[in-house]
């Protein structure tokens, strides 16, 4: 009997694409395989970019089988992509299984490649600025998903090697926080492709107690953190998870992070007129980055506008020229390492917090034709 009702029920393939090395390992025990095989796999899934099990030549021809019937080896897939005439740009949609669209985007610079990268579908946050967060939120990336951007994304992008990535597109990282430490344990284990973890960036917009998690996890990225505005009530009102996780509790957090990994912290700064870009502003941000490892990003306001937001969103402006220069001319007076972050790609909707696909129903035709 137990045997009829097993034989009726369809196969679960195991989704291979995600797991860490030890995970791989267990798995290829689990199995009554040799745990060498999931060295092997491993290394044709995140090094060799496999695509298929039939690919993994070094694996013998009944374990490809085996393999086949009872695994998967793919999360996403290419939908388009799109690339910035005026700076070299590329943004690629890829598609989730359950038919949701997602972004990535490649920034070539002279020195650097760098990858953004996403790991939510949509976003819960709800910061006023974001063009992300007017979609709302579905689901929280997988492990597999999240790397499988990278995967999809060096394969495609054949110029130059990625050097960096940055956990800055659509979601807020901290709040998956299980399955982007599982893609950074990838990264970190990944042998020759030669992203070491010193190049990856994980930007949040302030989990304090997920920023101290990984502090102790001993996976040691860089952490950035988009602060926007040191007084509670302004940051409230611009980013309202801050009611929750306060400017000081995130301050003290990221304070932790830069002792327990010696990594320097980043500042993102988004410059938004009449709202952070005041006098006591420029002096509250020269006090916490000198008393802080760190280095600032001024990032000049992409407008929504063009998104019909409601409410504060509206009202926001980007700072005039002039007072973003004497920010950066005081700060870096101050000796602080500031970075002004001039759009990338606004032509083609990838700059910083411009991604949004416009419908995030589950229906790929929505997504993909807008
Ligand atoms: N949730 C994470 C990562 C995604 S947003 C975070 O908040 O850090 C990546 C960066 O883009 C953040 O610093 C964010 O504040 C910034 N950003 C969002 N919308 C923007 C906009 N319209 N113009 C400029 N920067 C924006």
């Amino acid at each position: 009997m137990t045997e009829q009702i097993k034989t009726e029920q369809p196969i679960v393939k195991t989704m291979l694409k995600g797991l860490t090395l030890n995970e791989l390992k267990d798995f290829f025990t689990v199995v009554d395989e040799k745990r060498f095989r999931g060295d092997q796999v491993f290394e044709w899934m995140y090094e060799h970019l496999a695509q298929s099990f039939d690919e993994m030549s070094t694996l013998p021809n009944y374990l490809r089988k085996k393999l086949n019937l009872y695994c998967e080896l793919n999360t996403l897939t290419y939908v388009s992509s799109e690339v910035s005439h005026k700076t070299g740009t590329k943004k690629y949609l890829f598609k989730t299984k359950d038919n949701y669209v997602i972004e990535s985007v490649i920034i070539p610079e002279a020195k650097r490649t760098t990858l953004c990268i996403s790991t939510q579908v949509g976003c819960p946050l709800d910061c006023q600025f974001c063009a992300t967060g007017l979609m709302g939120y579905n689901r929280n990336l997988t492990s597999g998903e999240i790397f499988d951007q990278y995967l999809l994304a060096s394969k495609d992008w054949n110029k130059t090697p990625i050097t960096n990535i940055v956990y800055m597109g659509m979601g807020e990282p901290l709040l998956n926080y299980a399955n982007t430490l599982k893609s950074l344990q990838i990264f970190a284990t990944e042998k020759t492709k030669g992203i070491s973890l010193r190049k990856i960036t994980v930007s949040t917009a302030g989990i304090a107690p997920k920023i101290v998690e990984l502090a102790d996890s001993g996976i040691k990225v860089k952490i950035a953190l988009s602060i926007h505005s040191l007084f509670d009530e302004t940051r409230n009102k611009i980013m309202p998870i801050n009611k929750k996780y306060s400017v000081n509790e995130n301050i003290e957090a990221v304070r932790y992070y830069a002792n327990q990994t010696g990594t320097r912290i980043t500042f993102e700064y988004v410059m938004l007129k009449d709202i952070n870009d005041r006098s006591d502003d420029l002096n509250a941000l020269i006090k916490l980055c000198k008393s802080i490892p760190c280095k600032l990003n001024i990032i000049p306001f992409n407008s929504i506008a063009h998104m019909n937001p409601s409410g504060i969103a509206r009202e926001l402006e980007p700072s005039p020229r002039y007072k973003i220069e004497e920010f950066v001319t005081k700060l870096r007076e101050n000796n602080i390492f500031t970075a002004v972050r001039y759009t990338q790609g606004d032509d083609i909707a990838a700059a910083c917090g411009q991604l949004a696909i416009k419908s995030l129903t589950p229906n790929l035709s929505k997504g993909e034709g807008e």
